[in-house]
């Protein structure tokens, strides 16, 4: 399977580099565009959710295997990379989880408390938030 062809079963993409997109996960309700997908010189695809979706289950959700990120020529031979996701990528996946918790600091600053669900909401930043850090292999 080419790139081009993951990419088409994917919404919302968009080139952030020469070798590397980011698109809508299919994997969960995604508000921004959380996944990465990066076009590796050998043929390889690798895919990452910053939300924290496993990449067999990105895969699952749009019908896809492994096996249709890897030429035919590497399957059963097939060494796992270790890979640091980019930052810059990162960052663009968690802008809507920054923003919202940017309005709950200045609300909180002003005195304000905030309601159950808006709690709820900063939780589920925050294990975005730990998940796309350690995708770019940085430590809290
Ligand atoms: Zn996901």
């Amino acid at each position: 399977m080419s790139a081009t062809n993951l990419l088409n079963q994917l919404s919302r993409v968009k080139k952030t580099g020469a070798d590397r997109w980011m698109a809508c996960c299919p994997a969960h309700q995604d508000k921004t565009a959380s996944l990465s997908i990066k076009d590796l010189p050998d043929g390889r695809m690798l895919l990452h959710c910053f939300a924290g979706c496993e990449p067999d289950a990105v895969l699952a959700a749009i019908g896809l295997t492994f096996a249709d990120l890897m030429p035919e020529r590497l399957q059963g031979d097939f060494k796992p990379v270790r890979f640091a996701f980019s930052a810059l990528d990162a960052l663009r996946a968690l802008v809507a989880d920054l923003l919202f918790i940017r309005l709950c600091a200045l609300s909180m600053s002003k005195g304000r408390e905030l309601i159950a669900s808006d709690l709820e909401s900063l939780h589920e930043s925050a294990d975005r938030i730990e998940n796309a850090l350690a995708a770019i292999e940085v430590k809290p």
